[in-house]
């Protein structure tokens, strides 16, 4: 019989965190994962010898003393990383049709120094809105380092609106733009996303913010090698059908073609309306069904993974977010006649140069009702009129991006296109959702996940639980694997791994 003390369903990072942890534990751990690859959306793909992420385009906190260079030395996986910096006076450029453009900068007083140039009558503003990044983020002891007996709480309780706190900092409106300027980073929507949101993000990139050379599937293959030196298991081509019970506890999980896997206890890492359709009817409170199955999930992505002729457009070391306007809360709810309001533009880091970019990615939100006719097909057979479709909408996104930054036209050789379709059926995300779950400050407790479930050896990780993002997950997974060996001494060992 094929036993073992932990069954991962999902080697997205949360679960792949989540094997390293216990398997360093000791636990017998095995990580299943439909897919031919592993990584949900830190996987890559490649075309034309150009390395594409599906995520996971740039992350935060890695200079020393940062949190997730402590999480990841705890992991065994930082100094195997390889990092580029991004411009440290430039990591994102917000961009708009007036011609002006707004520099983040890494480092509190250096950023806060780029947007004074700009706006040099906000110091106030600019000032208070840094300080309370700084707060939230003090108020979040995971983030920290800092030991809690009610980690989510306190989420639940940091529930101003991110608009809110802009409207009370400052009448202008350009200001407010250019801070709210990275709200795809975690699909902002103006009347729910909550500060805390934008802060625990923020303040992480602008302590200092990364790319992963040559892809962000590096993380995965590195987690993955840990878990296996560890004695723990992650099979591909191996996908969770259904759950199994003996009295009230899961004892097994059916896999399609395969024969069921044993475990004491299983981790859920992916959609927690997916895991609730793999547990009978009568195993799960229906309110708490109802209540998981109603939530809002985040819009979709439509992409462009396009490749430059050789050595003909710079490397840019800095993510472009560009706008049709200066309004840039309303790209979600776009009009078909306006498509698309917003681009955000990356060229990839290679390690073939650094001077010129092999490739771009292009990327802007798509509603899923786009979709009604394609729902039912299967990638790669969805027909002509799909390719038209997107061909249509990848001229659209190439059109606005060309506009700032002439001539990259003209130097494109090929492209590919991705849309939240292709994401549902390469990650297995509802409808395509970005980073999942919606959160929504107006009632913040409603669209919490806990790691633990009614089901006493069933536990959920990933972008649902706590934040998405790799930071988000990281910690996610901490919150969850605390629930089979404990907040304290895991940040204990968390610690001590990083001699703090
Ligand atoms: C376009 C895009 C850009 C992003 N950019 C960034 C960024 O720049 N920086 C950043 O920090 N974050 C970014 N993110 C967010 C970050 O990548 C995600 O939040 C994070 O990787 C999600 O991890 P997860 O553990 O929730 O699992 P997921 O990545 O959702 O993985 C779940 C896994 O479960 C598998 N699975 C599903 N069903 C089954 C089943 N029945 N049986 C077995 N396996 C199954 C899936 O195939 C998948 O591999 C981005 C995300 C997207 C989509």
């Amino acid at each position: 019989m094929n036993k073992f003390d932990v069954i991962i369903i999902g080697s997205g990072l949360g679960g792949l965190v989540s094997g390293v942890i216990l398997s360093k534990e000791g636990y017998n751990v095995c990580v299943i994962e439909k897919q031919q690859h592993i990584g949900g959306c830190i996987q890559h793909f490649t075309r034309d010898n150009c390395i594409f992420d599906v995520g996971g385009h740039y992350i935060g906190g890695l200079e020393k003393g940062q949190n997730l260079r402590a999480f990841f030395n705890y992991l065994g996986i930082f100094d195997k990383l390889n990092l580029r910096k991004l411009d440290v006076d430039c990591f994102d450029k917000i961009m708009f049709p007036d011609g002006e453009n707004y520099n983040f900068a890494m480092g509190f007083e250096n950023h806060k120094e780029k947007l004074l140039e700009k706006f040099p009558n906000e110091n106030k503003a600019i000032s208070e809105y840094l300080s309370k990044i700084r707060e939230t983020c003090d108020r979040f002891p995971l983030y920290n380092l800092k030991k809690t007996d009610n980690p989510l709480i306190e989420s639940i309780m940091q529930n101003d609106g991110f608009d809110e706190v802009l409207n009370g900092l400052t009448n202008n409106q350009k200001l407010k733009s250019v801070l709210a300027g990275t709200n795809s980073l975690y699909a902002g929507t103006k009347t729910k996303t909550p500060f805390y949101i934008n802060a625990l993000i923020m303040n992480s990139y602008i302590e200092s913010s990364w790319r992963l050379v040559d892809g962000s599937s590096q993380m995965a293959f590195l987690l993955k090698n840990q878990i296996e030196s560890n004695g723990g298991k992650v099979l591909t081509d191996h996908e969770a059908e259904g759950f199994n019970f003996k009295d009230n506890c899961i004892n097994s999980v059916n896999i399609r073609d395969k024969e069921q896997l044993f475990a004491d206890n299983f981790i859920s890492n992916i959609h927690p309306t997916l895991t609730l359709k793999m547990i009978p009817e009568d195993k799960v409170r229906r309110a708490y069904r109802k209540r998981i199955n109603n939530l809002d999930n985040t819009i979709g992505m439509f992409t462009v993974y396009g490749i430059f002729e050789e050595n003909s457009f710079p490397y840019i070391n800095y993510n472009s977010y560009i706008f049709r306007d200066s309004n840039v809360w309303t790209a979600d709810t776009y009009s078909l006649g306006n498509y698309p309001e917003h681009c955000m533009m990356i060229t990839p880091a290679n390690s073939k140069s650094d001077k010129y970019a092999d490739s771009f990615i292009l990327m802007t939100y798509m509603d899923f009702s786009e979709f009604s006719k394609w729902t039912h097909t299967n990638i790669e057979n969805r027909g002509n009129d799909y390719k038209d479709f997107k061909e249509q909408k990848a001229q659209q996104l190439i059109d606005l991006t060309e506009k700032y930054y002439p001539g990259l036209k003209s130097k494109i050789k090929k492209y590919y296109t991705s849309t939240p379709l292709t994401y549902r059926d390469y990650t297995g995300t509802i409808e395509g959702s970005l980073y999942g779950i919606t959160r929504d400050y107006n009632d913040l407790v409603r669209s919490v996940i806990f790691p633990k479930t009614h089901i006493p050896n069933l536990f959920m990780t990933g972008q649902n639980v706590n934040l998405h993002g790799v930071l988000g997950v990281t910690i996610g997974s901490i919150l969850t694997c605390s629930e089979l060996i404990g907040l304290h001494p895991l940040i204990n060992k968390i610690i001590v791994a990083n001699n703090l």
